[in-house]
């Protein structure tokens, strides 16, 4: 099981670090020839708006709608997935969700906290000026994960969007397993 993941900003070291920890094979995406090599597709945290136009400059926006990839976007790839911001960006537009911004204001901008994630129990939150999700827009997306009335994590079909960053936290490797039952199997 080899999965990718996005490399053209964010935190992507750790991400490989925490796939081989799951048990599985990472590997960068940079270009659009690296996505028939993998089997899953991790988008990485770090800015959105700056992600989506550099995908897009290296053709890897159509390419990553049209292939059908399992896709998890963490932070920044939860943006990406979404159908809508609020802000003019370009996004994939992949799941049913439209997401809020650095929903969590100025003085919680960053802080790490356990959160109920489903079948998995308390899972350790890695929160960096994340999104949430503001709108579910069609009965295919599942709700996974919940920080009291915020919800911080959806799946729809093959595709997994988490407001946290689970790279950097040690129990953050259950999620990738769970990604993989979910989504990738
Ligand atoms: N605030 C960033 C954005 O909206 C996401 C932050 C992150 O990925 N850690 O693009």
């Amino acid at each position: 099981m080899v999965i990718g993941v996005l490399a053209i900003q964010g935190d992507v070291e750790e991400h490989e670090e925490a796939i081989l920890k799951a048990g599985y094979e990472p590997k960068k995406v940079k270009r659009v020839g690296d996505l028939k090599e993998i089997d899953a597709l991790i988008i990485p945290g770090g800015e959105s708006t700056t992600i989506g136009k550099l995908m897009k400059k290296y053709g890897l926006l159509e390419k990553i709608k049209n292939f059908n990839l399992p896709i998890l976007g963490t932070c920044a790839g939860m943006v990406l997935l979404s159908k809508g911001t609020g802000l003019n960006q370009i996004l994939l537009e992949l799941m049913d969700i439209t997401v809020k911004r650095n929903a969590y204001g100025r003085q919680k901008d960053s802080f790490e906290k356990e959160i109920e994630f489903k079948d998995l129990g308390k899972v350790y939150g890695v929160f960096i000026r994340a999104p949430v999700v503001d709108k579910i827009l069609s009965n295919d997306v599942e709700i996974i994960a919940r920080d009291e009335d915020k919800i911080v994590g959806v799946r729809q079909g093959r595709y997994m969007a988490l407001s946290f960053h689970p790279e950097l936290s040690d129990d953050g490797y259950k999620v990738y397993k769970y990604f993989v039952e979910k989504c990738v199997k």
